[in-house]
């Protein structure tokens, strides 16, 4: 599916997780605002962009080492992986 200058872990991916619902899950929480979306791809926790205040999605990547997630934003079709910086279009 990805291209072959995508890292492993964005390889690895055969099925895309999509979000369930269009909300930062951890932001919900505290009553936060966040600026774009991200999806995990190992666990599937939408969470928001390194654009927001609080950066979920990648707290999350870092905390517990789920490496790739995918936009969660409408019309919007790219894989990121955090440890690699690798980005990849499907
Ligand atoms: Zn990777
Ligand atoms: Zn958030
Ligand atoms: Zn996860």
């Amino acid at each position: 599916m990805a291209d072959a200058a995508a890292c492993v872990h964005i390889q690895s991916i055969t099925t895309l997780k999509h979000p369930a619902r269009h909300v930062c899950e951890e932001c919900l929480k505290i009553g936060a605002r966040w600026v774009h979306l991200r999806t995990c791809q190992t666990c599937g926790v939408t969470l928001c962009c390194d654009s927001s205040p609080n950066r979920h999605a990648s707290h999350h990547a870092r905390a517990i080492h789920h490496p790739v997630i995918i936009s969660a934003e409408p019309g919007e079709r790219w894989l990121y992986c955090y440890p690699d910086d690798s980005f990849a279009e499907y």
